[in-house]
């Protein structure tokens, strides 16, 4: 397997099939071997059907389902323990990710980083949620020494050894780059769309 696409989702059942048919495209037109790893982290709407039909028409899907929501770092943390991927790539599920991105963090992975988290330099959200979002990356990168802007952002590319060896819990996945920076691997950025 080359590469686990890991996707974390609570009540996203009108996204489902477009973000796993965007992926599926970008995969085949890069000739990646993949698989999706869709976590349901609980959902009370038809995410789980929908995750379900997909599965139903194509071999690279597998799913958990949580019986209640336990939020992204548990849903994280489940699918990073069956990604069999040399390379993990982690993803929102609500269409804010762009599949076609997959491509730009594999090559800086393969430029030797442990670590690939994206930049979304332009952002689509009102100032209320961006402000904040500024301050914490600020006292983050402070804090830390990891020179990135934007620790919280979803999509994020992995070498196999960086998942198998942080722990994540109880929303230390905001804090994903920081972890992986302590333990000494190499942690980058790359801007991409939002
Ligand atoms: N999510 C999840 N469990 C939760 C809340 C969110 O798995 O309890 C998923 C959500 O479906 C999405 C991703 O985590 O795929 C990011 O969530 P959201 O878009 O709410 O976060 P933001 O974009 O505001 O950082
Ligand atoms: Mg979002």
């Amino acid at each position: 397997m080359d590469i686990s696409v890991v996707i974390p989702l609570f009540n996203e059942e009108e996204s489902l099939k477009e973000l796993f048919d965007w992926i599926a495209s970008t995969m085949q037109s890069n000739r990646f071997l993949y698989e999706v790893i869709f976590i349901d982290d609980g959902s009370t709407d038809a995410s789980w059907q929908v995750i379900e039909e997909i599965s139903q028409k194509t071999s690279s899907v597998k799913g958990i389902r949580f019986q209640k929501n336990f939020g992204k770092s548990q849903a994280l943390h489940a699918g990073f323990q069956i990604a069999t991927g040399n390379v993990v790539i982690t993803m929102d599920a609500d269409l804010q990710d762009d599949p076609s991105e997959i491509k730009n963090l594999v090559s800086k992975l393969n430029e030797g980083w442990d670590l690939v988290s994206g930049w979304k330099k332009t952002r689509l959200d009102p100032l209320n949620k961006r402000l904040p979002s500024k301050i914490f990356n600020f006292v983050l990168r402070l804090v830390t020494g990891v020179k990135i802007h934007d620790f919280n952002c979803g999509l994020k590319g992995y070498k196999k050894a960086v998942i198998k060896s942080i722990e994540i819990y109880g929303g230390r996945h905001r804090f994903i780059p920081a972890l992986a920076g302590q333990k000494r691997f190499k942690v980058t950025e790359i801007v991409v769309n939002h």
